[in-house]
Protein backbone atom coordinates (compact mmCIF):
# COMPACT_ATOMS: atom_id res chain seq x y z
CA UNK A 1 0.00 0.00 0.00
CA UNK A 2 0.96 3.66 -0.96
CA UNK A 3 0.00 6.61 1.00
CA UNK A 4 -0.16 10.50 1.37
CA UNK A 5 0.99 12.37 4.13
CA UNK A 6 -0.78 15.09 4.96
CA UNK A 7 0.62 17.59 7.38
CA UNK A 8 -1.88 19.77 9.06
CA UNK A 9 -0.09 22.89 11.43
CA UNK A 10 -3.44 24.40 12.80
CA UNK A 11 -3.18 27.07 15.58
CA UNK A 12 -3.90 24.76 18.27
CA UNK A 13 -2.52 21.64 17.01
CA UNK A 14 -0.54 19.78 14.44
CA UNK A 15 -1.72 16.83 12.74
CA UNK A 16 -0.85 14.23 10.94
CA UNK A 17 -3.34 11.91 8.62
CA UNK A 18 -2.26 9.11 6.05
CA UNK A 19 -4.63 8.99 3.40
CA UNK A 20 -4.68 5.37 1.32
CA UNK A 21 -4.85 4.80 -2.40
CA UNK A 22 -8.43 4.84 -2.00
CA UNK A 23 -8.28 8.45 -0.59
CA UNK A 24 -9.26 6.97 2.45
CA UNK A 25 -8.28 7.65 6.34
CA UNK A 26 -5.61 5.10 7.03
CA UNK A 27 -3.94 6.63 10.64
CA UNK A 28 -3.26 10.35 12.29
CA UNK A 29 -2.11 11.87 14.97
CA UNK A 30 -1.96 15.28 16.93
CA UNK A 31 -0.30 16.97 19.41
CA UNK A 32 -1.53 20.08 20.71
CA UNK A 33 0.85 22.50 21.82
CA UNK A 34 1.06 26.14 23.94
CA UNK A 35 -0.07 29.03 23.47
CA UNK A 36 2.02 32.22 24.36
CA UNK A 37 -0.32 35.11 25.42
CA UNK A 38 2.70 38.24 26.73
CA UNK A 39 -0.11 40.29 26.98
CA UNK A 40 -3.61 40.64 26.54
CA UNK A 41 -4.09 40.59 22.96
CA UNK A 42 -1.01 39.17 21.91
CA UNK A 43 -0.71 35.76 21.02
CA UNK A 44 2.27 33.93 20.03
CA UNK A 45 4.04 30.09 19.12
CA UNK A 46 7.60 28.78 19.80
CA UNK A 47 8.38 27.56 16.41
CA UNK A 48 10.32 24.71 18.04
CA UNK A 49 6.92 23.52 19.50
CA UNK A 50 5.29 24.30 15.96
CA UNK A 51 8.01 22.12 14.23
CA UNK A 52 8.41 19.65 17.03
CA UNK A 53 4.57 18.70 16.97
CA UNK A 54 4.30 17.97 13.31
CA UNK A 55 7.82 15.98 13.24
CA UNK A 56 6.22 14.04 16.11
CA UNK A 57 3.27 13.11 14.68
CA UNK A 58 4.48 11.60 11.39
CA UNK A 59 5.52 8.59 13.67
CA UNK A 60 2.14 8.12 15.89
CA UNK A 61 0.32 8.00 12.36
CA UNK A 62 2.33 5.94 10.84
CA UNK A 63 2.13 3.67 13.59
CA UNK A 64 -1.55 3.99 13.85
CA UNK A 65 -1.68 3.14 9.81
CA UNK A 66 0.46 0.08 10.36
CA UNK A 67 2.47 2.21 8.09
CA UNK A 68 6.42 2.19 7.35
CA UNK A 69 8.12 5.83 6.17
CA UNK A 70 9.54 3.92 2.71
CA UNK A 71 5.30 3.74 2.17
CA UNK A 72 4.72 6.83 1.66
CA UNK A 73 4.60 8.62 -1.99
CA UNK A 74 4.07 12.24 -1.10
CA UNK A 75 3.93 14.90 1.40
CA UNK A 76 1.13 18.02 1.06
CA UNK A 77 1.39 20.72 3.96
CA UNK A 78 -1.41 22.44 5.00
CA UNK A 79 -1.34 25.16 7.95
CA UNK A 80 -2.80 28.07 9.76
CA UNK A 81 -2.54 31.24 7.65
CA UNK A 82 -1.05 34.49 8.11
CA UNK A 83 1.38 33.87 11.05
CA UNK A 84 4.19 35.73 10.83
CA UNK A 85 8.10 34.24 10.99
CA UNK A 86 11.07 35.63 10.68
CA UNK A 87 14.50 33.98 10.94
CA UNK A 88 18.27 33.80 10.36
CA UNK A 89 19.05 32.56 6.26
CA UNK A 90 22.33 30.65 7.50
CA UNK A 91 21.30 29.30 10.82
CA UNK A 92 17.50 28.52 10.49
CA UNK A 93 17.28 30.23 13.58
CA UNK A 94 13.56 32.50 14.73
CA UNK A 95 14.83 35.75 15.47
CA UNK A 96 11.39 35.87 17.43
CA UNK A 97 8.17 34.07 18.66
CA UNK A 98 5.67 32.86 15.67
CA UNK A 99 2.89 36.00 15.90
CA UNK A 100 -0.47 34.11 15.25
CA UNK A 101 -2.96 35.32 13.28
CA UNK A 102 -5.42 36.00 16.22
CA UNK A 103 -2.82 38.50 17.49
CA UNK A 104 -4.05 42.16 17.75
CA UNK A 105 -0.67 43.56 18.79
CA UNK A 106 -0.61 45.82 15.31
CA UNK A 107 -3.92 47.03 15.33
CA UNK A 108 -3.04 50.47 15.94
CA UNK A 109 -0.69 50.36 13.05
CA UNK A 110 -3.80 49.35 10.70
CA UNK A 111 -5.72 51.75 12.15
CA UNK A 112 -3.15 54.98 10.95
CA UNK A 113 -3.39 53.02 7.73
CA UNK A 114 -7.22 53.34 7.17
CA UNK A 115 -6.87 56.52 8.57
CA UNK A 116 -4.07 57.58 6.21
CA UNK A 117 -7.20 56.30 3.69
CA UNK A 118 -4.66 53.25 2.65
CA UNK A 119 -7.99 51.06 3.13
CA UNK A 120 -8.95 51.25 -0.67
CA UNK A 121 -4.93 51.37 -2.03
CA UNK A 122 -4.99 48.24 -0.20
CA UNK A 123 -7.87 46.18 -1.19
CA UNK A 124 -6.94 47.16 -4.94
CA UNK A 125 -4.08 45.32 -4.91
CA UNK A 126 -4.14 42.68 -2.39
CA UNK A 127 -8.24 41.53 -2.06
CA UNK A 128 -7.88 42.63 1.65
CA UNK A 129 -8.90 44.67 3.81
CA UNK A 130 -6.46 46.69 5.96
CA UNK A 131 -6.26 44.10 9.54
CA UNK A 132 -3.94 43.20 11.82
CA UNK A 133 -4.85 39.68 10.86
CA UNK A 134 -2.58 39.86 8.03
CA UNK A 135 1.09 39.36 7.99
CA UNK A 136 2.21 42.20 6.59
CA UNK A 137 2.37 44.31 10.07
CA UNK A 138 3.50 41.67 12.02
CA UNK A 139 6.58 41.22 9.65
CA UNK A 140 7.29 45.11 10.50
CA UNK A 141 6.59 44.89 14.13
CA UNK A 142 9.43 42.31 13.95
CA UNK A 143 11.51 43.95 12.18
CA UNK A 144 10.85 47.85 14.03
CA UNK A 145 11.00 45.96 17.82
CA UNK A 146 13.80 43.28 17.66
CA UNK A 147 17.18 44.43 18.34
CA UNK A 148 19.23 44.48 15.13
CA UNK A 149 16.77 42.92 12.95
CA UNK A 150 16.20 45.56 10.71
CA UNK A 151 19.43 46.26 9.90
CA UNK A 152 20.20 42.25 9.15
CA UNK A 153 17.25 42.42 7.39
CA UNK A 154 18.88 44.90 5.39
CA UNK A 155 21.81 43.14 4.47
CA UNK A 156 19.93 40.34 2.98
CA UNK A 157 20.57 37.97 6.23
CA UNK A 158 16.57 37.63 7.32
CA UNK A 159 14.04 34.82 6.39
CA UNK A 160 10.34 35.91 6.47
CA UNK A 161 7.93 32.84 6.17
CA UNK A 162 4.33 32.00 6.92
CA UNK A 163 4.13 28.27 8.51
CA UNK A 164 4.43 26.79 5.52
CA UNK A 165 7.30 28.22 4.46
CA UNK A 166 9.24 27.61 7.95
CA UNK A 167 8.38 23.93 7.14
CA UNK A 168 9.36 23.62 3.95
CA UNK A 169 12.47 25.37 5.23
CA UNK A 170 13.06 23.07 7.96
CA UNK A 171 11.95 20.35 6.54
CA UNK A 172 14.24 20.48 3.83
CA UNK A 173 17.34 21.84 6.18
CA UNK A 174 17.17 25.22 4.10
CA UNK A 175 17.41 24.22 0.82
CA UNK A 176 13.61 24.99 0.33
CA UNK A 177 12.49 28.39 0.60
CA UNK A 178 9.39 29.16 -0.94
CA UNK A 179 5.20 29.23 -0.17
CA UNK A 180 1.89 29.06 -2.32
CA UNK A 181 -0.41 31.54 -3.73
CA UNK A 182 -2.88 30.54 -1.42
CA UNK A 183 -0.78 31.63 1.77
CA UNK A 184 1.50 34.59 0.19
CA UNK A 185 -2.10 36.04 -0.82
CA UNK A 186 -2.51 36.38 3.04
CA UNK A 187 0.70 38.01 4.02
CA UNK A 188 -0.65 42.03 2.65
CA UNK A 189 2.32 42.06 0.74
CA UNK A 190 0.82 39.82 -2.57
CA UNK A 191 -0.41 42.15 -5.46
CA UNK A 192 -3.22 39.46 -6.45
CA UNK A 193 -3.71 40.43 -9.85
CA UNK A 194 -0.03 40.52 -10.86
CA UNK A 195 0.77 37.19 -8.91
CA UNK A 196 3.82 39.17 -7.68
CA UNK A 197 5.06 40.87 -4.29
CA UNK A 198 3.87 44.19 -4.68
CA UNK A 199 6.77 46.75 -4.60
CA UNK A 200 4.58 49.17 -3.36
CA UNK A 201 3.51 47.50 -0.24
CA UNK A 202 7.25 46.28 0.13
CA UNK A 203 7.91 49.94 0.72
CA UNK A 204 5.29 51.03 2.50
CA UNK A 205 5.94 48.58 5.32
CA UNK A 206 9.47 48.73 5.14
CA UNK A 207 9.97 45.50 3.87
CA UNK A 208 13.46 44.37 1.84
CA UNK A 209 12.42 41.99 -1.01
CA UNK A 210 15.10 39.83 0.13
CA UNK A 211 13.28 38.41 2.77
CA UNK A 212 10.52 36.95 0.50
CA UNK A 213 9.91 33.28 -0.32
CA UNK A 214 9.46 32.32 -4.06
CA UNK A 215 5.63 32.20 -4.82
CA UNK A 216 4.65 28.51 -6.04
CA UNK A 217 0.94 26.85 -7.22
CA UNK A 218 -0.24 24.92 -4.36
CA UNK A 219 -0.20 22.06 -6.15
CA UNK A 220 3.26 21.98 -7.39
CA UNK A 221 7.11 20.12 -6.32
CA UNK A 222 8.22 22.05 -3.58
CA UNK A 223 11.06 20.22 -3.17
CA UNK A 224 12.43 16.91 -0.83
CA UNK A 225 12.32 16.40 2.74
CA UNK A 226 15.90 16.08 4.23
CA UNK A 227 16.31 12.19 5.43
CA UNK A 228 17.47 13.74 8.86
CA UNK A 229 14.33 14.57 9.67
CA UNK A 230 11.72 11.91 8.39
CA UNK A 231 14.19 9.18 7.92
CA UNK A 232 14.36 9.38 4.31
CA UNK A 233 14.11 12.00 1.51
CA UNK A 234 10.05 12.08 0.46
CA UNK A 235 8.89 14.61 -2.21
CA UNK A 236 6.73 17.37 -0.83
CA UNK A 237 3.91 18.33 -3.63
CA UNK A 238 1.66 20.49 -2.31
CA UNK A 239 1.07 23.12 0.22
CA UNK A 240 -2.18 25.35 1.03
CA UNK A 241 -3.57 27.71 3.65
CA UNK A 242 -6.51 25.65 5.53
CA UNK A 243 -9.30 26.71 4.38
CA UNK A 244 -8.52 26.68 0.59
CA UNK A 245 -6.73 23.27 1.25
CA UNK A 246 -10.37 22.22 2.73
CA UNK A 247 -11.94 24.24 -0.16
CA UNK A 248 -9.87 21.98 -2.42
CA UNK A 249 -11.00 18.78 -0.41
CA UNK A 250 -14.20 19.60 -1.26
CA UNK A 251 -13.51 19.46 -4.86
CA UNK A 252 -15.21 22.80 -5.35
CA UNK A 253 -12.88 23.91 -8.53
CA UNK A 254 -15.35 25.34 -10.28
CA UNK A 255 -17.08 29.05 -10.26
CA UNK A 256 -19.67 29.44 -7.75
CA UNK A 257 -18.92 26.13 -5.56
CA UNK A 258 -18.73 27.01 -2.29
CA UNK A 259 -18.30 25.25 1.42
CA UNK A 260 -18.98 26.45 4.73
CA UNK A 261 -16.39 24.82 7.65
CA UNK A 262 -18.85 24.91 11.01
CA UNK A 263 -16.33 24.71 13.80
CA UNK A 264 -15.89 27.18 16.53
CA UNK A 265 -16.61 30.13 13.97
CA UNK A 266 -18.06 29.62 10.57
CA UNK A 267 -15.34 29.64 7.16
CA UNK A 268 -17.26 30.29 4.20
CA UNK A 269 -14.91 30.27 1.17
CA UNK A 270 -16.46 30.34 -2.70
CA UNK A 271 -14.51 29.80 -5.64
CA UNK A 272 -15.15 32.75 -7.78
CA UNK A 273 -13.40 31.21 -11.07
CA UNK A 274 -10.62 32.92 -13.30
CA UNK A 275 -11.50 36.40 -12.21
CA UNK A 276 -11.31 38.46 -9.05
CA UNK A 277 -14.68 39.14 -7.79
CA UNK A 278 -14.51 42.31 -6.39
CA UNK A 279 -16.94 41.95 -2.68
CA UNK A 280 -19.18 45.21 -2.74
CA UNK A 281 -19.99 43.60 0.95
CA UNK A 282 -16.77 43.50 2.60
CA UNK A 283 -15.93 40.10 1.46
CA UNK A 284 -12.28 39.15 0.97
CA UNK A 285 -10.86 38.19 -2.24
CA UNK A 286 -8.10 36.01 -2.34
CA UNK A 287 -6.31 32.91 -4.09
CA UNK A 288 -7.62 29.48 -4.18
CA UNK A 289 -5.62 26.13 -4.62
CA UNK A 290 -5.59 24.59 -8.06
CA UNK A 291 -2.82 22.14 -9.54
CA UNK A 292 -2.64 24.85 -12.69
CA UNK A 293 -0.39 27.54 -13.12
CA UNK A 294 -2.77 30.07 -12.69
CA UNK A 295 -4.82 30.04 -9.27
CA UNK A 296 -8.80 30.33 -9.19
CA UNK A 297 -9.96 33.20 -7.30
CA UNK A 298 -11.54 32.82 -4.72
CA UNK A 299 -14.34 35.04 -2.04
CA UNK A 300 -13.47 34.18 1.57
CA UNK A 301 -16.41 35.38 4.41
CA UNK A 302 -16.68 34.30 8.76
CA UNK A 303 -19.12 34.31 11.19
CA UNK A 304 -17.46 34.79 13.97
CA UNK A 305 -19.52 32.89 16.76
CA UNK A 306 -21.01 29.64 15.22
CA UNK A 307 -20.20 26.83 16.98
CA UNK A 308 -19.62 28.54 19.70
CA UNK A 309 -22.89 29.67 20.27
CA UNK A 310 -23.58 25.84 20.99
CA UNK A 311 -21.19 25.95 23.77
CA UNK A 312 -22.92 28.89 25.42
CA UNK A 313 -25.60 27.55 25.97
CA UNK A 314 -24.06 24.54 27.40
CA UNK A 315 -21.55 26.10 29.33
CA UNK A 316 -23.14 29.49 30.85
CA UNK A 317 -26.95 29.08 29.90
CA UNK A 318 -26.56 25.42 31.13
CA UNK A 319 -29.75 24.64 28.97
CA UNK A 320 -27.84 21.58 27.40
CA UNK A 321 -25.59 19.10 28.69
CA UNK A 322 -23.74 18.53 25.31
CA UNK A 323 -23.06 20.24 22.19
CA UNK A 324 -24.44 16.62 19.80
CA UNK A 325 -27.95 17.17 22.39
CA UNK A 326 -28.49 20.81 20.91
CA UNK A 327 -30.01 18.53 17.60
CA UNK A 328 -32.47 16.06 19.88
CA UNK A 329 -33.60 19.54 21.80
CA UNK A 330 -34.80 21.71 18.89
CA UNK A 331 -36.32 18.89 17.06
CA UNK A 332 -38.53 18.48 20.22
CA UNK A 333 -40.67 21.83 18.66
CA UNK A 334 -41.89 22.30 15.59
CA UNK A 335 -40.53 25.79 15.47
CA UNK A 336 -38.57 28.44 17.26
CA UNK A 337 -42.38 30.19 17.64
CA UNK A 338 -40.91 33.49 16.43
CA UNK A 339 -37.77 33.25 18.84
CA UNK A 340 -34.09 34.77 17.23
CA UNK A 341 -31.39 34.44 18.47
CA UNK A 342 -28.42 36.79 16.96
CA UNK A 343 -25.42 35.41 18.69
CA UNK A 344 -23.18 38.53 18.13
CA UNK A 345 -21.17 38.19 20.82
CA UNK A 346 -18.04 40.20 19.67
CA UNK A 347 -19.72 42.22 16.93
CA UNK A 348 -21.13 41.34 13.94
CA UNK A 349 -18.54 40.31 10.68
CA UNK A 350 -19.52 40.62 6.59
CA UNK A 351 -21.87 41.86 5.57
CA UNK A 352 -22.64 44.30 8.88
CA UNK A 353 -19.12 44.76 9.62
CA UNK A 354 -20.99 45.90 13.07
CA UNK A 355 -18.20 45.70 15.78
CA UNK A 356 -20.25 47.43 18.57
CA UNK A 357 -23.28 44.66 17.83
CA UNK A 358 -23.84 42.65 20.82
CA UNK A 359 -26.19 39.53 20.92
CA UNK A 360 -29.84 39.20 21.13
CA UNK A 361 -32.59 37.11 21.97
CA UNK A 362 -36.26 38.78 20.31
CA UNK A 363 -39.77 36.95 20.30
CA UNK A 364 -39.91 35.77 23.54
CA UNK A 365 -43.53 35.06 24.86
CA UNK A 366 -44.54 33.62 27.93
CA UNK A 367 -44.68 29.95 26.14
CA UNK A 368 -40.87 30.16 25.21
CA UNK A 369 -39.04 27.24 26.29
CA UNK A 370 -35.67 26.03 26.48
CA UNK A 371 -36.07 24.12 23.09
CA UNK A 372 -37.14 26.89 21.47
CA UNK A 373 -34.26 29.04 22.66
CA UNK A 374 -32.06 25.93 21.63
CA UNK A 375 -33.44 25.78 18.13
CA UNK A 376 -33.49 29.70 18.07
CA UNK A 377 -29.29 29.66 18.70
CA UNK A 378 -28.71 26.92 15.86
CA UNK A 379 -31.18 28.77 13.07
CA UNK A 380 -28.94 31.73 14.20
CA UNK A 381 -25.95 29.88 12.85
CA UNK A 382 -27.61 29.15 9.48
CA UNK A 383 -29.08 32.69 8.94
CA UNK A 384 -25.74 34.03 9.69
CA UNK A 385 -24.29 31.64 7.27
CA UNK A 386 -26.90 32.56 4.54
CA UNK A 387 -26.30 36.60 5.09
CA UNK A 388 -22.60 35.79 3.73
CA UNK A 389 -23.64 32.72 1.18
CA UNK A 390 -26.41 35.89 -0.36
CA UNK A 391 -23.35 38.43 -0.35
CA UNK A 392 -21.45 36.21 -2.21
CA UNK A 393 -24.03 35.32 -4.77
CA UNK A 394 -24.86 39.13 -5.53
CA UNK A 395 -20.63 39.41 -5.61
CA UNK A 396 -20.19 36.85 -8.10
CA UNK A 397 -23.51 36.43 -10.16
CA UNK A 398 -24.14 33.07 -9.33
CA UNK A 399 -26.92 31.45 -7.74
CA UNK A 400 -25.72 28.98 -5.57
CA UNK A 401 -27.65 25.58 -5.87
CA UNK A 402 -25.37 23.61 -3.36
CA UNK A 403 -23.19 23.93 -0.63
CA UNK A 404 -20.29 21.29 0.77
CA UNK A 405 -20.16 21.19 4.15
CA UNK A 406 -17.53 20.22 7.46
CA UNK A 407 -16.44 21.02 11.04
CA UNK A 408 -17.74 19.88 14.45
CA UNK A 409 -21.28 21.56 14.21
CA UNK A 410 -21.50 20.24 10.56
CA UNK A 411 -22.68 16.84 12.26
CA UNK A 412 -25.70 18.19 13.54
CA UNK A 413 -28.16 16.87 11.31
CA UNK A 414 -31.08 19.62 12.30
CA UNK A 415 -28.80 22.43 11.45
CA UNK A 416 -28.26 21.07 8.37
CA UNK A 417 -31.32 21.13 7.31
CA UNK A 418 -32.18 24.28 8.40
CA UNK A 419 -29.52 25.75 6.34
CA UNK A 420 -30.89 24.00 3.46
CA UNK A 421 -34.38 25.14 3.99
CA UNK A 422 -33.13 29.20 4.76
CA UNK A 423 -30.77 29.29 1.25
CA UNK A 424 -33.29 27.00 -0.95
CA UNK A 425 -30.22 25.41 -1.73
CA UNK A 426 -28.73 21.71 -1.39
CA UNK A 427 -25.90 21.03 1.63
CA UNK A 428 -23.96 18.07 1.15
CA UNK A 429 -21.84 16.26 3.74
CA UNK A 430 -19.10 14.26 2.66
CA UNK A 431 -17.93 11.14 4.58
CA UNK A 432 -14.92 12.16 4.38
CA UNK A 433 -14.25 14.86 6.52
CA UNK A 434 -10.81 15.67 6.94
CA UNK A 435 -11.09 17.91 4.19
CA UNK A 436 -8.15 20.40 4.85
CA UNK A 437 -6.03 17.15 5.04
CA UNK A 438 -7.63 16.07 2.64
CA UNK A 439 -6.83 18.74 0.29
CA UNK A 440 -3.41 19.15 0.20
CA UNK A 441 -3.27 15.02 -0.32
CA UNK A 442 -5.66 15.38 -3.34
CA UNK A 443 -3.08 17.97 -4.50
CA UNK A 444 -0.22 15.56 -3.42
CA UNK A 445 -1.60 12.44 -4.59
CA UNK A 446 -2.36 14.12 -8.44
CA UNK A 447 1.35 15.46 -8.46
CA UNK A 448 2.86 12.12 -8.15
CA UNK A 449 0.44 10.19 -9.88
CA UNK A 450 -1.66 8.45 -7.64
CA UNK A 451 -4.75 9.91 -8.63
CA UNK A 452 -5.73 10.45 -12.57
CA UNK A 453 -7.69 13.41 -12.07
CA UNK A 454 -10.82 15.25 -10.23
CA UNK A 455 -12.95 12.56 -11.71
CA UNK A 456 -11.13 9.77 -10.14
CA UNK A 457 -11.20 11.93 -6.79
CA UNK A 458 -14.97 12.53 -6.72
CA UNK A 459 -15.94 8.89 -6.56
CA UNK A 460 -13.26 8.25 -3.61
CA UNK A 461 -14.77 10.68 -1.43
CA UNK A 462 -18.80 10.78 -1.81
CA UNK A 463 -21.79 12.25 -0.33
CA UNK A 464 -22.59 10.73 3.20
CA UNK A 465 -25.92 12.78 3.09
CA UNK A 466 -27.56 15.34 1.16
CA UNK A 467 -29.90 17.80 2.97
CA UNK A 468 -32.57 19.41 0.41
CA UNK A 469 -34.60 22.21 1.15
CA UNK A 470 -38.09 21.73 1.96
CA UNK A 471 -39.80 24.98 3.01
CA UNK A 472 -41.81 27.31 1.33
CA UNK A 473 -41.13 30.32 -0.40
CA UNK A 474 -43.54 32.56 1.71
CA UNK A 475 -41.96 31.03 5.03
CA UNK A 476 -38.58 31.26 4.19
CA UNK A 477 -39.35 35.37 3.62
CA UNK A 478 -41.16 35.52 7.09
CA UNK A 479 -38.24 33.98 8.53
CA UNK A 480 -35.86 36.04 6.29
CA UNK A 481 -37.56 39.01 7.85
CA UNK A 482 -37.97 38.57 11.30
CA UNK A 483 -33.87 37.58 11.20
CA UNK A 484 -33.46 41.35 9.36
CA UNK A 485 -35.29 42.65 12.61
CA UNK A 486 -33.70 40.90 15.62
CA UNK A 487 -30.42 41.99 13.77
CA UNK A 488 -31.34 45.62 13.61
CA UNK A 489 -32.03 44.82 17.61
CA UNK A 490 -28.23 43.54 18.23
CA UNK A 491 -27.15 46.39 16.58
CA UNK A 492 -28.98 49.12 18.79
CA UNK A 493 -26.71 48.69 21.65
P1 LIG B 1 -12.73 24.18 15.87
O1 LIG B 1 -11.90 23.52 14.80
O2 LIG B 1 -13.09 25.60 15.59
O3 LIG B 1 -12.21 23.98 17.24
P2 LIG B 1 -14.63 21.98 15.49
O4 LIG B 1 -14.73 21.79 14.03
O5 LIG B 1 -13.93 20.98 16.31
O6 LIG B 1 -14.15 23.45 15.82
O7 LIG B 1 -16.15 22.12 16.03
C1 LIG B 1 -16.40 22.41 17.38
C2 LIG B 1 -17.60 23.34 17.50
O8 LIG B 1 -18.76 22.70 16.98
C3 LIG B 1 -17.90 23.70 18.94
O9 LIG B 1 -18.15 25.09 19.01
C4 LIG B 1 -19.15 22.90 19.29
O10 LIG B 1 -20.00 23.64 20.15
C5 LIG B 1 -19.80 22.68 17.94
N1 LIG B 1 -20.46 21.37 17.83
C6 LIG B 1 -19.89 20.16 17.91
N2 LIG B 1 -20.81 19.18 17.74
C7 LIG B 1 -21.99 19.80 17.53
C8 LIG B 1 -23.33 19.34 17.28
N3 LIG B 1 -23.62 18.05 17.18
N4 LIG B 1 -24.29 20.28 17.14
C9 LIG B 1 -24.00 21.60 17.18
N5 LIG B 1 -22.76 22.08 17.42
C10 LIG B 1 -21.77 21.19 17.60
Amino acid sequence: MKYILALDQGTTSSRAILFDEQGKVAGKAYQEFRQIYPRAGWVEHDPKDILGTQVGVVAEALVRAGADISDVEAIGITNQRETTLVWDAKTGKPVYNAIVWQCRRTADMCERLRKEGLEDFIYKKTGLVADAYFSATKIKWILDNVSGARARAERGELRFGTVDTYLLYSLTRGRVFATDYTNAARTMLFNIHTLEWDEDLLKLFGIPRSMLPKVQPSGSLFGVTDSRLLGREIEIRAVAGDQQASLFGHLCTHKGQIKTTYGTGCFLLMNAGDEPAESKNGLITSLGAGTGDKPPYVLEGSVFVGGAAVQWLRDEMKLISSAAESEECANKVSSSEGVYMVPAFTGLGAPYWDASARGAVVGITRGTRREHLVRAALEGIAYQVSDIVRAMQRDVGVKISEMRVDGGAAANNFLMQFQSDILDCRVLRPRIIETTGLGVAYLAGLGCGMWSGEEELEKMNGVERAFSPDMSENDRAARLKGWRSAVNAARQN
